[in-house]
C-alpha cells in the first residue's frame, strides 16, 4: 500500500519560490568585483533569476545543457544559480584558480553551451574561449556599459543587457527531481578531473540536512556570510540552504583578504561565516595585531582541510566565536559530518570538550559512514583503529559525469581516499588523505598531526607534512615551515616543541624552512608539488 501525501518533486526553484514568498525583504549584500557594496532583496533574487531563466530559453538552451560560470560570490552569481538550475539547466561552476589548460579542458568536456564570468576573469577567458568551440555566448556579469570593447572574445554581451530586457514573469517548470541541477570537478592532482553531477533532489536533502542544528544551525534569524566559494561545490549549499531559511546573505566578491572579510563581519552585523583554514588564518592575521573583536560572529563552520587545534582554540578562547569543525567533499555536495557536541558532553570541563571539538564530527543523517581495513574488512569504532573511509548516502556520487574513472563504488559505498578512525561516540577523525599517509617501519604516521603540533608554535605561519624514502624504515616524516613574519625559531626550537605531545618515532626527521608552500586551487597544501620540489632532498646523517 503506498502513503496518500502528494506527491512534488524537490525542485531547487522551490527554494527561491518560498523565500520570495515568505522572506521576500530578506536582505543580499554583496560586495562586487567594482569595489562597491550592492544590496538587494530575495524577491529581488527570485525576480531577476526568473528573467535569466528567460534569456536562457530565449537563447534555444535545451533542458540540461550545461551554462558555465567563472564567478566570485556574489548577486549575479546567485541569480545564475537558481535561473540555470531552476530552468532545468546544469550549472557548472568552474573554479577560476585552475590553470587555463584545465579549465578549456573541462568546459569542453562538460560540453558547456554558455560561459558567464565577472570581469576579474577577462583574462582567463582571453586565453580559453578558442579553445571551447561549443560555448556559442560568453556573458560578462557586468553592467552594459562595463563591457569591454576589443576584448577579442566573440559573442561577448554584458549580462544585463543579456537578462535586463526579459519579462521577470516566468513559470518554473516541473520536472523529475532526479534530473541534473549543477556540477563541479574535483580538482584531481592526478589524471583528468572528474565530474560531480548534482541532481534537484540531491541539492534540496542536502540543503535541509546543512540547514540542521547540529550542521549549520541556519535560521532566518542569521546574518550569513559563504567566504567559501560559490565555484566549487556550491558553497557547501549555502546558496540553496539560505534560500531553505530565509537568513540574511553577505558575500565577500573578490575581496578574501583578512582586512576586507572581517570588515564585512562587521558592517553586515553576520553571525555565521564558513571558510576553509587558510581565510581564517588571515582574518585572524589581521586581527590580531590590532586587537579586533567581534561583535556579532557567534559561529563559523571551518573545513577544506583539518583545522589546526590552535584555530579553534584562538577562535573560542581570544574571540567567543564556536568553531564547527567540518568534513566533507565534492563527491559528496559536499557535506558528511560536522562536530557538535552531544547531550551527555555538556557536563565535561572545557579542555575534554574541546577535544572533542578537534574531531571532524559526527554524521549528518543522510550520510552512512565506515572504516575499512585494506581487505575491506570493518573495523571497530574505538577512535583507535583506523582505515579507509567509505561513505554513502542520497547525496553521495553514485558514478562520475560521461562514466570517467568506471565504477567508483564499492559494494555501494564510495572510498573517499581518506584514512580515519570513528569512535564509539560516532565521532570521525581525519588521519590523512591516504596517499599522504606517512607509513614509517609498518606504523602509520598522521601528516595532519605532525603538522597541527607545529602551527600551534608561535613563530610558525603554516607546515606541511611529508614522508621521504628512509631505507631502514621505509619512509620516514619531515616537515616543510613557514615562519611567521619577524618570528625567530631554529630547526632545533621546533624540533624541542614535539617533545611529550607525540610519540618520539613521530617526530619528524628534519625541519625545512621555505618562503611559502604551495597551494591547490581549492586552498590545499598541494603536497605533490612539495614532493616534486623536494625530489633530491637527503634526510640528514643518510
Ligand atoms: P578536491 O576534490 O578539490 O580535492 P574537495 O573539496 O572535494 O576537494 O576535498 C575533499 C577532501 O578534503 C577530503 O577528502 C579530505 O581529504 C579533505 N578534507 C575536507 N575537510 C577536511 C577536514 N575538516 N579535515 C581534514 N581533511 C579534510
Amino acid at each position: 500500500m503506498l502513503g496518500l501525501m502528494q506527491d512534488h518533486p524537490l525542485l531547487i526553484s522551490s527554494l527561491l519560490e518560498f523565500a520570495e514568498h515568505h522572506h521576500g525583504d530578506g536582505q543580499i549584500v554583496s560586495r562586487r568585483v567594482e569595489g562597491d557594496i550592492h544590496r538587494y532583496t530575495w524577491a529581488d533574487v527570485a525576480r531577476r533569476a526568473r528573467q535569466v531563466a528567460n534569456a536562457l530559453d530565449a537563447d534555444g538552451a535545451a533542458f540540461s545543457d550545461r551554462i558555465a560560470t567563472l564567478a566570485w560570490n556574489g548577486y549575479r552569481h546567485l541569480e545564475m544559480y537558481y535561473g540555470v538550475s531552476g530552468s532545468g539547466r546544469v550549472l557548472h561552476t568552474i573554479n577560476p584558480r585552475l590553470h587555463p589548460d584545465q579549465i578549456a579542458w573541462i568546459a569542453n568536456h562538460a560540453e558547456d553551451s554558455m560561459l558567464a564570468f565577472d570581469l576579474s576573469f577577462l583574462p582567463l577567458v582571453q586565453a580559453v574561449h578558442a579553445r571551447c568551440p561549443n560555448v556559442r555566448k560568453w556573458i560578462a556579469l557586468c553592467d552594459a556599459d562595463k563591457l569591454p570593447q576589443d576584448s577579442g572574445v566573440p559573442n561577448l554581451v554584458s549580462y544585463e543587457a543579456w537578462m535586463g530586457q526579459q519579462s521577470t514573469d516566468y513559470t518554473w517548470p516541473t520536472f523529475d527531481e532526479n534530473s541534473a541541477s549543477s556540477m563541479c570537478y574535483t580538482s584531481g592532482t592526478t589524471g583528468n578531473p572528474k565530474a560531480a553531477l548534482y541532481s534537484h533532489r540531491s541539492s534540496v536533502l542536502h540543503a535541509y540536512a546543512a540547514a540542521l542544528p547540529d550542521v549549520m544551525c541556519l535560521s532566518a534569524r542569521d546574518s550569513v556570510l559563504p567566504v567559501v566559494p560559490m565555484f566549487h561545490v556550491n558553497a557547501w549549499g549555502i546558496p540553496y540552504s539560505a534560500a531553505m531559511v530565509g537568513c540574511k546573505l553577505v558575500f565577500p566578491g573578490p575581496a578574501l583578504d583578512g582586512k576586507s572579510v572581517y570588515e564585512l563581519i562587521e558592517s553586515e552585523k553576520v553571525s555565521f561565516a564558513a571558510g576553509v583554514p587558510t581565510v581564517w588564518q588571515m582574518m585572524l592575521g589581521h586581527m590580531k595585531p590590532g586587537g579586533l573583536r567581534f561583535s556579532t560572529l557567534k559561529r563559523t563552520v571551518i573545513g577544506g582541510s583539518a583545522c589546526p587545534p590552535a584555530m579553534i582554540r584562538a577562535f573560542q578562547d581570544d574571540y567567543g566565536v564556536e568553531v564547527l569543525h567540518a568534513w566533507g567533499m565534492t563527491e559528496m555536495s559536499p557535506l558528511g559530518t560536522l562536530c557538535t557536541l552531544k547531550n551527555k558532553h555538556m557536563e565535561m570541563s572545557p579542555e575534554d570538550r574541546l577535544a572533542i571539538r578537534l574531531k571532524q564530527g559526527r554524521a549528518i543523517f543522510g550520510v552512512d559512514m565506515k572504516i575499512v581495513d585494506g581487505d575491506g574488512q570493518e573495523l571497530p569504532w574505538d577512535g583507535k583503529a583506523y582505515g579507509d573511509l567509505h561513505v554513502k548516502g542520497p547525496w553521495v556520487v553514485r558514478e562520475y559525469f560521461k562514466g570517467e574513472g568506471g565504477d567508483p563504488l564499492v559494494n555501494g559505498w564510495f572510498p573517499t581516499g581518506d584514512v580515519a578512525t570513528i569512535d564509539a561516540d560516532g565521532f570521525l577523525q581525519i588521519t590523512d588523505r591516504s596517499k599522504d599517509v606517512i607509513k614509517s617501519g609498518g606504523e602509520w604516521i598522521s601528516s595532519i598531526d605532525i603538522e597541527n603540533i607545529a602551527v600551534a608554535h608561535p613563530g610558525i605561519a603554516m607546515a606541511a607534512c611529508i614522508g621521504v624514502h628512509h631505507p631502514k624504515w621505509d619512509e620516514r616524516p619531515i616537515l616543510v615551515a613557514v615562519k611567521r613574519p619577524g618570528a625567530e625559531v631554529t630547526r632545533e626550537e621546533l624540533l624541542k616543541f614535539y617533545e611529550g605531545k607525540t610519540a618520539k618515532w613521530q617526530i619528524p626527521d628534519d625541519i625545512v624552512f621555505a618562503d611559502a608552500i604551495p597551494l591547490g586551487a581549492t586552498g590545499k597544501i598541494l603536497k605533490t608539488k612539495l614532493r616534486e620540489t623536494l625530489k633530491d632532498y637527503k634526510l640528514p646523517g643518510l
